[in-house]
């Protein structure tokens, strides 16, 4: 769905860094210097952005009537 506010494993805050991330991609940047530059060291972290699925566009197609 959307990106957790904390890593899950160590608790830093994460989420104010996804926006930049997902423009950064699109611009062909490589994942692992992004995440550098975002001050995103321990590996715990990085994972949640390496594995992180977007699918909110997706599910809000599909509303309660
Ligand atoms: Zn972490």
């Amino acid at each position: 769905m959307i990106i957790p506010v904390r890593c899950f494993s160590c608790g830093k805050p994460i989420a104010q860094h996804w926006e930049e991330y997902t423009e950064r991609l699109k611009n062909n940047e490589k994942p692992g210097k992004i995440m550098d530059d975002l001050g995103l060291e321990r590996y715990c972290c990085r994972q949640m952005f390496l594995g992180h699925v977007e699918l909110f566009d997706l599910t809000a197609q599909f509303r309660k009537s």
